[in-house]
């Protein structure tokens, strides 16, 4: 097989390979504000690590990131605190649905990892420990790491999953009476409802993982976001849990570390190379962008470049 490293063509033919298999699957709608996306929308944003940046479809309409927003709020939170962080939340995959109970009441209210809904209520939480202003300093952070001032909350959606979020309420209350919900949990669930409305185009996301295939350093300011050991971590944990219980699968597919999220994005990183951002918002049964994955996989195929 020929290796494509021609990265414009390459985006090309992922859109024209990939962007119909959205057909076989549906947006997210038990958030209501989601139901409303196209589900023709695509795009692939794609930067390396010394600033080439390329992209094809709708890769400058801005999308709702939700679950990705959690390696944005993990982030902040192992700066401020390190591995304390590990005392109440773990780093094993979950193999349950992002939203699940189950394991929850088994582990004493100690989420398995951050990436679940569960873990990012307690990063949350952490949150508002460790930050005075929360919500304004997660825009402060995001805009930092995509080096543009423009991105901002969608106050419909994050009004429309609060109104319906009552798994979220149930796992926070539950945390709670385990003791590993430190603040009122309408509190934790404003931050978390508003840390998944952000909206981000792909050409924004693949700016802002782009610390991550950097060695930790941000590029735009050259400042150090986490050390080349913490950088490590995160990425392992975006390996292993960046996908709920498909991040086998997609390891095995794909071979990135990489983070979905249900408004249909998924970014993924190859450590000093490159960071690769795709949008389609139809989901499959686990609450993953179906074509999302399909091009990833294909992106790895045809460069024949993976982490592995
Ligand atoms: N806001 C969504 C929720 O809490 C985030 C889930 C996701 O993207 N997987 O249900």
């Amino acid at each position: 097989m020929k290796i494509q490293t021609d990265y414009q063509k390459l985006l090309e033919r992922l859109e024209s390979e990939t962007k119909s298999f959205s057909k076989l699957g549906k947006p997210a709608d038990y958030i209501p504000a989601l139901a409303k996306v196209s589900p023709e929308l695509f795009a692939i944003s794609l930067i390396t690590r010394d600033g080439n940046a390329f992209a094809t479809g709708n890769h400058t309409v801005p999308f709702s990131i939700q679950s990705i927003s959690k390696v944005f709020t993990f982030t902040m939170v192992y700066r401020k605190i390190g591995t304390a962080i590990w005392d109440r939340i773990g780093r094993e995959p979950s193999g349950t649905a992002f939203n699940s109970l189950i394991q929850l009441e088994h582990e004493k209210g100690i989420p398995r990892n951050p990436f679940i809904n569960a873990g990012a209520i307690v990063v949350a939480d952490m949150m508002l420990e460790h930050c005075q202003n929360p919500k304004d300093q997660l825009l402060e952070f995001v805009r930092s790491l995509a080096g543009d001032e423009s991105i901002d909350y969608n106050q419909e959606v994050a009004t429309s999953e609060k109104a319906t979020g009552h798994r979220n309420y149930a796992l926070a209350h539950f945390m709670k009476s385990f003791g590993n919900i430190h603040h009122p949990v309408e509190e934790v669930l404003d931050v978390y409802f508003n840390q998944c409305a952000i909206e981000m185009t792909t050409d924004q996301l693949s700016k802002a993982f782009l610390f991550l295939a950097n060695e930790g350093i941000n590029p735009f300011t050259s400042e150090e976001i986490l050390n080349p050991s913490r950088t490590k971590r995160l990425q392992a944990l975006m390996l292993t849990s960046g996908l709920y219980d498909e991040s086998g699968d997609f390891a095995f597919r794909v071979g990135m570390p990489a983070k979905s999220g249900v408004g249909g994005g998924i970014v993924g990183v190859i450590p000093r190379q490159l960071s690769l951002a795709v949008w389609s918002p139809a989901l499959n049964n686990r609450g993953n962008s179906i074509a999302g994955i399909e091009a990833m996989e294909r992106f790895t195929t045809y460069t024949a470049n993976s982490v592995f």
